[in-house]
């Protein structure tokens, strides 16, 4: 670790970082990943991101993502989509992949990165077959969204890995202090096993602009109250009681709730927030945008009043930054 420029390898195996932003499983992890990797590579340390082949193409197909930061996808079970706890049963295959992929290419790597416990799974074994230091961020933590009201229940084997990992990495990363205790309290991880390391925002993209430009620009009215939504349509991220907040301000005739993210208007999550909308009387208030992606976001940031957080559970809520940044 006394070299000046590291060659690191991030390991993201459910989620690539180059993904539909706002989708089911591409949200804040992948903004992280996909940033971070390109501060490192600014920096001069090389930066290799493992994620899952989807679709067609070879294996093993490298992308190059920004200065030193390369993608490499790596094939597992069939190439298309398979839930998170399906992709467990094929975490050793990725890891032979991976490894084949590393001796064919000749690369040796000074430190490991792994994201969400999944990817931390890999990183385990990577640890120890290349004796390097090994790095986790979970991301989210299984125990805690368990002690969360609405939250879908996060299996055994999630939270009895994310426990292990936790004896097993060299380091982990936290993005809140809260996060630090959560692991300290629910996994027993010591203190000095945690670093904590809040997120950024890029205020290259997220910055101020004029409401009225904004609005005129996103044909919004310029005087109606716009209350703002973004994010993924998981029942965790709570937009059903922002809906029911939006009906106690029936009263405010000319308020709006933008609600952008999802995975597009045929899907049960987007026709089940239109059905509540309109059984609740507020359809005329509710406008679901869509998916939106990020270099436009600032728009919508800028034109709203407010943008509202109505989650359950956050581990650190990337688009409060965005707006604030805005
Ligand atoms: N996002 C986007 N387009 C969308 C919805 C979301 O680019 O339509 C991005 C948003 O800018 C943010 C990320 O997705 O960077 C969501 O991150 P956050 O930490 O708020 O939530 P998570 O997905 O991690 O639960």
């Amino acid at each position: 670790m006394e070299k000046e420029r590291l060659t690191i390898a991030m390991i993201s195996v459910h989620s690539s970082p180059i993904g539909e932003l706002g989708t089911k499983d591409t949200g804040g992890m992948s903004v992280y990943i996909r940033e971070l990797a390109r501060e490192l590579g600014s920096r001069g340390h090389h930066v290799d991101i493992y994620t899952r082949l989807l679709g067609s193409g070879g294996n093993g197909r490298k992308v190059s993502l920004s200065e030193n930061v390369r993608l490499v996808n790596l094939r597992i079970g069939n190439n298309g989509h398979l839930q998170r706890f399906e992709l467990y049963p094929h975490l050793v295959d990725y890891f032979r992949e991976l490894e084949a992929f590393r001796r064919r290419e000749g690369l040796h790597y000074d430190l490991i990165h792994s994201h969400y416990w999944l990817s931390g799974r890999v990183g385990e074994w990577a640890q120890d077959r290349w004796d390097v230091p090994h790095v986790l961020k979970y991301h989210t933590i299984a125990a805690v969204k368990n002690n969360t009201p609405e939250s879908e229940r996060e299996p055994e084997l999630r939270v009895a890995t994310e426990k292990h990992l936790a004896k097993a990495c060299h380091r982990i990363l936290a993005a809140t202090e809260t996060e630090k205790e959560q692991l300290m309290r629910y996994y027993g991880v010591p203190s000095d096993a945690i670093g904590v390391v809040p997120c950024g925002v890029d205020l290259d993209l997220f910055r101020p602009m004029d409401r009225s430009e904004a609005r005129q620009r996103l044909g919004f009215p310029q005087d109606d109250p716009i209350v703002l939504y973004v994010g993924r349509f998981a029942p965790l991220k709570g937009i059903r009681r922002l809906l029911e907040a939006v009906t106690y301000l029936k009263h405010h005739e000319r308020l709006r709730l933008v609600i952008v993210g999802g995975d597009g208007e045929q899907t049960a999550e987007t026709r089940g927030l239109l059905n509540l909308s309109g059984e609740w009387g507020i359809q005329d208030r509710v406008s679901l945008a869509g998916r939106i992606e990020q270099q436009h976001l600032p728009l919508y940031y800028s034109a709203a009043n407010l943008l509202v957080v109505p989650s359950h559970y956050e581990s650190f809520g990337l688009v409060a930054l965005e707006s604030l940044a805005c």
